[in-house]
C-alpha cells in the first residue's frame, strides 16, 4: 500500500506566507507515486495555495468542516464548499475535541458529510496522558472509533484514513515509542475489521501523529500497520517536512 504524509499547519501562516512555504517545498520535493503528500493549511490559504500547487507533488486538505452542506451557521465551512478545492479533510483533531468540545456524535456527522461529498477524511483518535497512565489507551481509541464510524458504510471506510495521535505526544516533543503505539495500531485495524468484516475496508490507511520529526519518521514508517504520518509543528518547517517526505519515499523503494 502507498504511504501518506499529511502536514497539519493548524492556525499558522496567512496566504502570502503559505504560498512562500509551498513554493519552497515544491522546489525540493520530487513526486513519487507510492507516497502521497497532503498539505492542510488554514481555510483562508486554500485558494491561493491551490492556484500555485504542483498536483504531481502535493494534494490539499482542510483541517475541519461542518456536518451540514449549507445553511445559517455563521463562521463555518461545509464539506460541499470544500469539494473541488481539497481532496482530504481532517476530522476530530484532539485540539477540536478538547478546545471546541467536539464529541463523537458530532464527529460521526462530520465524517458522514465528508463521505457524502466524495472527500477523504483523516479521522484523528487518541488517548490523553491520564488515560494512558490508567492503561486505557486501547479502550479509549476503540470506543472513539466505534462511535465515530457509526454513520459510515463499508465503502465510506474504504476511503478513510485514521490517524492515531496520542494527546500527550502532540506538540510536546514527547513522541510515542513504537512499542507504545503497537497495541493501539493493531486495535484500530482489528476494530475496523470487526465492524466492517475482514477485507471490507482494504483501502483504509492508518497514520501515526505526535511530535514526528525528520529523525524519528523512519521508525514509524517501518512499523507494521502504519501507512503514513500526520505531522503538525514540523510541517511548518520546510527542511523538516522535506526530510520526512524523503524518509517516506526512501521507505517505499
Ligand atoms: C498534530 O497536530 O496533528 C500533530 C501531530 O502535531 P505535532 O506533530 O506538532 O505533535
Amino acid at each position: 500500500m502507498s504511504k501518506l504524509i499529511a502536514g497539519n499547519w493548524k492556525m499558522n501562516l496567512g496566504p502570502k506566507e503559505a504560498v512562500t512555504l509551498v513554493k519552497k517545498l515544491q522546489d525540493r520535493v520530487l513526486p513519487k507515486k507510492s507516497v502521497e503528500v497532503v498539505l492542510c493549511p488554514p481555510f483562508l490559504d486554500l485558494v491561493p495555495v491551490k492556484e500555485i500547487l504542483d498536483r504531481q507533488k502535493f494534494k490539499l486538505g482542510a483541517q475541519n468542516c461542518h456536518y451540514l452542506d449549507e445553511g445559517a451557521v455563521t463562521g463555518e465551512v461545509s464539506a460541499s464548499m470544500l469539494r473541488g478545492l481539497v481532496s482530504y479533510v481532517i476530522i476530530g483533531h484532539s485540539e477540536r475535541r478538547v478546545q471546541f468540545n467536539e464529541d463523537d456524535k458530532l464527529i460521526a456527522k462530520k465524517l458522514a458529510a465528508v463521505a457524502r461529498n466524495g472527500l477523504r477524511a483523516i479521522l484523528c483518535v487518541g488517548e490523553n496522558l491520564h488515560q494512558r497512565q490508567s492503561r486505557l489507551s486501547v479502550k479509549v481509541v476503540v470506543d472513539q472509533l466505534t462511535a465515530d464510524l457509526s454513520l459510515l458504510t463499508a465503502s465510506d471506510v474504504d476511503d478513510l484514513i485514521i490517524a492515531y495521535e496520542p494527546l500527550w505526544a502532540i506538540g510536546t516533543g514527547e513522541f510515542a515509542t513504537p512499542e507504545q503505539i503497537e497495541p493501539v495500531i493493531s486495535a484500530i485495524h482489528r476494530t475496523v475489521e470487526e465492524l466492517y468484516g475482514e477485507g471490507g475496508a482494504s483501502g483504509l490507511q492508518v497514520l501515526y501523529g505526535g511530535s514526528v520529526k525528520e529523525d524519528n519518521a523512519k521508525a514509524y514508517l517501518n512499523q507494521e500497520g502504519i501507512d503514513g504520518l500526520l505531522v503538525g509543528g514540523a510541517s511548518l518547517n520546510a527542511e523538516e517536512f522535506i526530510g520526512i517526505v524523503k524518509a517516506a519515499q526512501a521507505a517505499q523503494v
